[in-house]
C-alpha cells in the first residue's frame, strides 16, 4: 500500500515536470493589432499608398512602446526608392489592348518602407523574423483587408517581440516588417542587400497567412532545403498539427511555396529559413480576407506554437 502510494506520488510529480508549462503572451494585444491593420482606414495596405504608410508608422510605435531597438540609424522605418518603369506597370496592370504603346509611359519613382527592431542577444548570429505589412490596397473600388495575409505575420510580430523582450536570447532577434511582397518582395530584397550584418543571419523565420485554418493545420515549410531545422520542431506543445512540406520541387501533388514569400530572398542568399503558413482559403487574395474571417483561436495558437519554435531554434542554433 506504501509503495504503490509513493509509486503514483512519484508518476504524478513526474507528470507534472513534464506537463508543457503554459506559455503566456499578450493575446489582446495581438488580436488588437492585427484588426487595427486589417481595418478599412488603411484601406488594404497597398505600396506606396496612404493607408500603407499608416501601417509602417503604427508598427514602428509599436516597436518602440515594445522596446525594441532600432537596427538601421535611430529610426525602425527603413524608406526605399522604387522606380516603376512603364514595362513593369505593364505587367502589374495588364491590359486588353496587346498593340498599346507603353514605351511613352513615363517611370515613376515611389518610396516604400520597412520597419524594422530588434533585441540584442548574448552572441551577434541572428535571427531574422519576418512578416510583410503590404497587401493589395483598392481594387475597382474594393478595399483588400489582408487579415490574414498578411497582417496576421505582422502583428505576429509584436507578441513575439514582446514575449523575448523579457527573455534575454541568446541570439540577436531582428523583427522585420516587410513592404512590397506583393508585387515582388521588393522591401525583403532592398532589407537584406542593404544589411551590413548580413553574414551573421543563420535563420529566417518567415510568417505569411498564419491566421486562418479551419483543420487547425499549419505549415512549416523549407526542410526539403534544410533538414538540419527539423529537431527544433518536432519538441512543440501545440493544439495545432504542424505540418512539414510544400517545399520540394519533385513532389508534383503539393505546391512547392519555396518561392512564395519573402524567405525566398533569404534562401536565395543560401540563408536558411523556416516559412510558416496555411494552405489557401476562399479569402486568399480576395476583399473577404477580413478580421471577421481569422479564426482568432487558431491564430493564437499558432503564435505560441511559432514562439516555441524559435525558442528551440535560439537554443539549438
Ligand atoms: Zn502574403
Amino acid at each position: 500500500m506504501k509503495t504503490k502510494g509513493l509509486f503514483i506520488f512519484a508518476i504524478t510529480l513526474s507528470m507534472l515536470s513534464c506537463a508543457p508549462k503554459k506559455m503566456e503572451i499578450n493575446e489582446e494585444m495581438l488580436l488588437e493589432s492585427i484588426e487595427i491593420l486589417a481595418h478599412d482606414s488603411l484601406e488594404g495596405r497597398g505600396f506606396s499608398k496612404p493607408g500603407n504608410y499608416k501601417a509602417q508608422q503604427f508598427i514602428a510605435n509599436k516597436f518602440e512602446e515594445i522596446g525594441l531597438e532600432t537596427v538601421i540609424g535611430n529610426k525602425f522605418i527603413q524608406e526605399f526608392p522604387y522606380t516603376f518603369s512603364g514595362k513593369r506597370r505593364h505587367s502589374m496592370f495588364p491590359v486588353k489592348n496587346a498593340n498599346e504603346d507603353f514605351s511613352n509611359v513615363q517611370d515613376t519613382t515611389v518610396i516604400g518602407g520597412n520597419v524594422v527592431g530588434k533585441i540584442s542577444g548574448k552572441i551577434k548570429n541572428t535571427i531574422v523574423i519576418t512578416g510583410h505589412l503590404d497587401h493589395l490596397g483598392i481594387k475597382n473600388g474594393k478595399i483588400y483587408n489582408g487579415a490574414d495575409d498578411d497582417a496576421s505575420g505582422t502583428a505576429a510580430l509584436f507578441a513575439i517581440a514582446e514575449y523575448f523582450h523579457k527573455k534575454n536570447p541568446k541570439h540577436t532577434l531582428v523583427f522585420a516588417a516587410v513592404d512590397a511582397e506583393e508585387i515582388g518582395s521588393l522591401g525583403a530584397d532592398y532589407f537584406l542587400k542593404n544589411d551590413p550584418k548580413k553574414d551573421n543571419i543563420v535563420l529566417n523565420i518567415n510568417m505569411d497567412m498564419i491566421a486562418h485554418n479551419d483543420s487547425l493545420q499549419l505549415y512549416a515549410s523549407g526542410l526539403y532545403h534544410y533538414p538540419q531545422l527539423k529537431e527544433p520542431l518536432e519538441n512543440i506543445n501545440s493544439p495545432i498539427t504542424l505540418l512539414f512540406g510544400h517545399d520540394d520541387p519533385n513532389n508534383k501533388k503539393q505546391e512547392d511555396w519555396t518561392f512564395s514569400s519573402d524567405h525566398r530572398i533569404f534562401h536565395k542568399e543560401k540563408i536558411p529559413f523556416i516559412y510558416f503558413g496555411v494552405e489557401d482559403h476562399k479569402d486568399y487574395h480576395k476583399p473577404t480576407d477580413t478580421f471577421k474571417n481569422i479564426n482568432q483561436s487558431f491564430y493564437i495558437d499558432a503564435v505560441k506554437l511559432i514562439i516555441q519554435a524559435i525558442e528551440n531554434f535560439d537554443t539549438s542554433l
